[in-house]
């Protein structure tokens, strides 16, 4: 291939991303360099993050720049290289962007994996990567999970969820998962072994505060938060004393110009309870350590790794707008090669 296909943010989204926000080029395939080297993207994680980093607003990291590529992480392997480090062939993981081919300079973010372990080179986009390990670090380090407790997910049936709920399990906690629609709560007790499903569709805050009082009468103990909104407001008029709210993402909020923020924050005072804003770049450095536990798990057979993989650049766009209307089920991932 000679033709580098690239997917770039051609204008700042205004609430909900349109098609005409982004924009599929065709370029020469980069040359490497001084020490630089080129990557065949292969699969590419399609990430809620990805619409804040479209935004021009203070951040974790720089906004994306207009003609640039839609910044994701890849797994691919080197195409070409003038860094001893990465030869050609050697798979690599990266945080580059929604094109075939990326090039790489000394210094940027890129390591070698070893996928001779891994069911496939994609699951160090989902359940070895990234957003496998969001779910561990953020429960096991920031919840700390205690044998008997009650764990509440958010956005339960989606690839961070439910690996926290399954994990809260192995933990020996009792499970509450929240998701959209009557098949993704059925998954989350058939698939994720979550004690009690919700489905948060078309109800009230005042109607998702009842069903969580209902499955859990004494108040819960550990929030896992995804979505944000109603549902986070739902989850504070439940809490047990001490509660730890782990804010991991709020995706209902993501799409709107206006943040519509909680409003039962003052439960926090009524329950002493502790809100963890909780970002996983801080655990890259135990990456591998975590990756090996989730291994093993998938391997025991006491957890199981969802994947949503669509095929081709092309796609990029509408896959990733299933985000947000809870098109995907399991990570979502789109393979370009
Ligand atoms: P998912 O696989 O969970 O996909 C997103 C899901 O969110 C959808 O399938 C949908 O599920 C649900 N959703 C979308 N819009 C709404 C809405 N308005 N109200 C309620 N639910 C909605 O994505 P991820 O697992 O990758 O990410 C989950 C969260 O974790 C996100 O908020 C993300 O930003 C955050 N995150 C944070 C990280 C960190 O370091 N802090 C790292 C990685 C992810 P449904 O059908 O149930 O509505």
């Amino acid at each position: 291939m000679t033709i580098n296909r690239r997917f770039l943010l051609a204008r700042r989204p205004i609430g909900t991303p349109v098609p005409e926000d982004f924009s599929l080029v065709e370029a020469p395939v980069p040359q490497a360099m001084d020490g630089s080297f080129v990557v065949r993207n292969r699969y590419v994680s399609l990430d809620p993050a990805q619409r804040g980093w479209m935004d021009d607003l203070p951040s974790y990291m720089p906004p994306i720049k207009l003609g640039d590529p839609v910044r994701a992480t890849t797994v691919g392997q080197v195409h070409s290289s003038t860094n001893p480090d990465f030869m050609p062939g050697d798979w690599v993981l990266g945080l580059n962007g929604i094109e075939d081919y990326s090039l790489v300079a000394p210094g940027g973010f890129t390591q070698r994996i070893d996928i001779s372990h891994s069911p496939s080179p994609s699951y160090f986009l989902s359940g070895m990567g990234a957003v496998g390990l969001t779910g561990y670090f953020g429960l096991t380090e920031v919840g700390k999970p205690r044998r008997g407790e009650t764990v509440l997910v958010s956005g339960a049936a989606g690839a961070v969820g439910s690996v926290v709920g399954q994990i809260a399990k192995i933990k020996e906690c009792r499970t509450i998962g929240i998701a959209g629609g009557a098949v993704k709560c059925r998954r989350l007790v058939t698939d994720y072994h979550f004690d009690v499903a919700i489905d948060y569709r078309g109800k009230s805050v005042a109607a998702l505060t009842v069903e969580i009082a209902a499955a859990a009468p004494v108040g819960v103990d550990i929030v896992f938060e995804n979505v944000g909104g109603g549902i986070l407001d739902a989850a504070l008029m439940n809490l047990a004393p001490k509660a730890r709210i782990i804010l991991c993402g709020l995706i209902s909020e993501y799409n709107s110009p206006e943040k519509s923020g909680a409003r039962n924050i003052w439960q926090l005072i009524v329950k002493q309870g502790t809100m963890h804003g909780f970002l996983i770049k801080d655990y890259v450095p135990r990456f591998a350590e975590g990756a090996a536990q989730i291994a093993r798990w998938v391997g025991e057979g006491r957890m199981r790794i969802d994947e949503d993989i669509v095929d081709g650049i092309e796609n990029a766009y509408s896959a990733f707008m299933g985000l947000f209307s809870g098109g995907n089920r399991g990570k979502l991932i789109l393979r370009i090669a």
